[in-house]
């Protein structure tokens, strides 16, 4: 067997063909929010694209071949290109211009737990750092290969372990290998009528080994979990020897190992099993919008559904700027969204916010008890029931926006999310103070933006916030307009009492930022573990701790 085909095309997101070109109207509506865009530019071709040399010694090379067979070591052009970093923004301007300097020196494809820690002993040996590669979609550097204090760095490419293991119908639970990707995981819980139900957007090309080394966040996380509620146990190949929790529904047998390794972000260790609390398959589906006057009041009606159990599966509700954008967005002249608009200006919403609610679950009529909870607080917050067709529409587009993105980067746009979670108590303080400093950052350089932002995951205790930000790209200077808005949002979420990331994970970009949230000290035992797992120091350099410097921090 050959090595698995890359899933993505290299420069961008998703494959080749599966293109979302702009409308004239939507291109006249960002040039009026934006002013006036450039010609439109494609991506240099692959054969443009700049790598660094190889540097991985022949004996290393030989010693890894030995392990997973010659076929399964791979450093042509395409392989290491399509390695060299994951899908943030920063990324693909980088990769677009034939930039492709994080780009590893081989990439290997091991097929099972025994194979990944013989390669880690040959890495140790050789002092050649090691970066596991899930779907490739971090959008925090997490997938670069840093070298850190290696003198060469390879991608551990997990598709090859992407079997469904085992699956516990009295427990309900399912163990599967790391690399499996979210459709391939459905499929195969599908045939068995049940779900893990975990969508981030990433969903068609990420897989459960990177969910889990993030802390991933899916859609419906209000109804199912974050994937950290859904993993029960894990198996994690470190260079010093395995960890394999045990699958149980509660322990106190000390602090969580469980808890160290969810999350760790490649920099402990390899996860090669995970088992999952899954369910049985929804029957019944529906996702219906609503409209609020303001965002402040669809946060308390937020706090009330998460406080009062009336909370749907998806929970989300957009500021003003991201229901305005979204709606002009998606078809601002067509007939439909015409209409509703007139009907939201009569209503006296013609500023107001969207709220996309959905339910899953065993029946109609058990769906229709939870929608009226729902509906009921949102009625009392002073929701218009929009109905189905545009909740059906959110459905349909879950997984479009990364393929826009392509597009609007090919326009010369700046387009970039950052997400935080904070109380609460705090959340309209820390949405206003990311909107202002990122605003004003990017004011400052002459490229004023659009910031929007939506609330997605609702707790008892607060909520998440998730930004997506707009501007005109600054040509020749993209990498250090990025990291303006990046530092200016980052130095505001921590000021005001959020957390650097609620679902992206930490990788690179956040790596400044972690300390001010978890104390030297913290960082200390981190360091501890590390030290413990990866004596040697070949696990991921430059990600979670001591990062590298980020694109544009010298501009
Ligand atoms: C368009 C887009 C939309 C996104 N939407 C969401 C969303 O809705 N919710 C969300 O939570 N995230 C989202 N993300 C971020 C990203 O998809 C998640 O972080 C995802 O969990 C990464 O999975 P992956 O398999 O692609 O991991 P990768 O990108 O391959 O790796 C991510 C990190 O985990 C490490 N890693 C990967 N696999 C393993 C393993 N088996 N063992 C140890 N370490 C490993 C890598 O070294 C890296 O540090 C989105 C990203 C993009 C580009």
């Amino acid at each position: 067997m050959t090595a698995p085909a890359p899933r993505m095309r290299w420069w961008g997101w998703g494959e080749d063909g599966h293109d979302a070109p702009l409308s004239p109207a939507q291109l006249a509506l960002l040039e009026g929010e934006l002013g006036a865009l450039p010609p439109r530019r494609d991506p240099v071709a692959l054969d443009d694209a700049r790598l660094p040399d190889a540097t991985l010694p022949d004996a290393a090379r030989a010693a890894l071949a030995a392990v997973v067979g010659a076929e399964h070591v791979r450093d042509d052009r395409l392989a290491r290109v399509t390695h060299a970093a994951g899908r943030g923004y920063h990324d693909l301007v980088r990769l677009r211009a034939g930039d492709a300097s994080g780009a590893p020196d081989a990439v290997v494809y091991p097929a099972s737990a025994e194979e990944i820690a013989a390669l880690l002993g040959v890495c140790a040996q050789h002092g050649v750092a090691v970066v596991p590669f899930g779907g490739g979609t971090s959008v925090v550097g997490g997938v670069e290969a840093w070298r850190g204090r290696c003198a060469s760095a390879v991608s551990l490419d997990l598709a090859r372990l992407d079997r469904l293991l085992a699956v516990d119908r009295e427990t309900l639970s399912a163990t599967v290998q790391a690399g499996v990707t979210g459709p391939a995981l459905e499929a195969a819980l599908g045939e068995q009528e049940l779900t893990l139900g975990h969508f981030p957007q990433s969903f068609e090309f990420s897989t459960v080994g990177g969910w889990v080394a993030t802390r991933s966040s899916g859609q419906a996380s209000t109804g199912y979990g974050r994937i950290d509620a859904l993993v029960l146990a894990l198996r994690v190949v470190t260079p010093s020897g395995e960890i394999a929790t045990r699958a149980l529904p509660a322990s106190a047998a000390g602090p969580s190992l469980r808890e160290l390794l969810v999350g760790s972000e490649g920099a402990l260790g390899v996860i090669v099993e995970v088992t999952l609390r899954v369910r049985p398959g929804p029957a019944a589906r529906r996702y219906e919008a609503f409209s609020l006057p303001r965002f402040a009041a669809g946060v308390q009606a937020f706090r009330t559904l998460a406080q009062t159990g009336a909370a749907p599966d998806v929970a989300r509700l957009s500021d003003e700027p991201e229901t305005r954008v979204s709606l002009a967005l998606s078809g601002g002249e067509r007939l439909a969204t015409r209409v509703l608009r007139g009907y939201l200006r009569t209503r006296g919403h013609a500023d107001g916010c969207l709220v996309i609610a959905g339910w899953e679950g065993r029946s109609d009529t058990q769906l229709r008890a939870r929608r009226t909870k729902t509906a009921r607080v949102l009625r009392e917050a002073g929701a218009l029931a929009l109905g189905s067709p545009v909740g059906a529409a959110w459905e349909h587009g879950r997984f479009a926006a990364p393929y826009l993105r392509d597009e609007l980067l090919a326009h010369g746009v700046l387009v970039e999310t950052l997400e935080t979670a904070t109380t609460w108590s705090r959340l309209l303080e820390l949405h206003a103070a990311v909107r202002d400093a990122v605003d004003g950052a990017l004011r400052a350089r002459g490229t004023p933006p659009v910031v929007m932002c939506h609330v997605s995951h609702v707790y008892r205790a607060g909520a998440s916030l998730y930004y997506t930000l707009v501007s005109r790209q600054e040509a020749g200077a993209e990498l250090e307009q990025w990291h303006a808005a990046k530092a200016a949002a980052s130095e505001a979420i921590l000021a005001h009492g959020g957390t650097i990331s609620h679902h992206h994970g930490v990788g690179r970009d956040h790596g400044p930022w972690l300390g001010d949230e978890v104390g030297p000290l913290g960082i200390e035992l981190l360091r501890a573990a590390k030290a413990t797992l990866d004596p040697a120091g070949i696990m991921s350099p430059g990600k979670l701790l001591d990062p590298a410097p980020l694109p544009g921090a010298g501009g």
